[in-house]
């Protein structure tokens, strides 16, 4: 983010960061539009739903879910391109907060005492200048209201680029990739670990074990703002 474009920000009238229009009074962070089209994957009503079903073949996941669909081309899909790598990390703390409210209603999540999110590899933290998994734990926790332990974990290595690998494959490249830091905080918590967006979900899955090699008596949950239509939409 330019001091440039902060000053325009200030000046401009506030837009809808998915599709761009203007945002009317009461309209909150997204515009009525986008708020009623959002593709929602209502996971978070069931229990056993397909992302829960994947995870739990690797980890005993209390539970798992996600808020949308991540759909190639779509505006949601825009607007999350730009809150990891533009700058706009508000757009993740207000999907998370929506995305958290959700959680808090489906009665599913009621027994989570607080959210970690996953953690950047401190290198690349250092040269986007922001976590945007932080800002959706952030959100998430708030309308959950339990409270967010920061790095309670710490990424060892950037994962190299594992979009043509299989998800076992993914699965063993990402073992060893993280440490829990904060032992002391999440001793025999439920601990709800939040990503932005799950594609095979592997990151999650090896905090999670990361997690339960440190502190067996936890208990673990998953939430990410977003998931992978390609990996885990109806037509697989
Ligand atoms: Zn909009």
């Amino acid at each position: 983010m330019s001091i440039l474009s902060d000053l325009k920000s200030l000046f401009l009238p506030p837009v809808c960061p998915v599709c761009g229009g203007p945002l009317a009074e009461g309209d909150g962070a997204f515009c009525m539009v986008c708020r009623t089209t959002v593709p929602r994957t209502m996971f978070w009503l069931k229990a056993e739903n397909p992302m829960a079903a994947r995870l739990r073949d690797f980890f005993p996941v209390v539970q798992a879910s996600a808020f949308i669909w991540f759909i190639q081309g779509s505006p949601w899909q825009r607007a999350i391109h730009d809150f990891k790598y533009r700058s706009r990390w508000r757009t993740a703390y207000e999907l998370g907060r929506w995305f958290g409210s959700n959680l808090a209603r489906s009665g599913l999540y009621a027994g989570v005492d607080c959210v970690v999110p996953v953690p950047l590899h401190v290198r690349r933290l250092l040269g986007r200048g922001y976590n945007q998994a932080d800002y959706a734990a952030e959100g998430i926790a708030e309308g959950l209201g339990v409270p967010v332990v920061h790095r309670a974990l710490r990424r060892l290595r950037n994962n190299p680029s594992q979009t043509t690998r299989s998800t076992a494959e993914r699965w063993v490249n990402v073992e060893g990739l993280f440490t829990v830091r904060r032992s002391d905080l999440l001793a025999g918590k439920h601990i709800l670990l939040v990503d932005d967006v799950v594609t095979t979900g592997s990151t999650l899955l090896a905090c999670a074990e990361a997690l339960a090699a440190a502190l067996p008596e936890c208990r673990i949950s998953m939430a990410a703002l977003a998931v992978s239509y390609h990996h885990f939409g109806f037509d697989r």
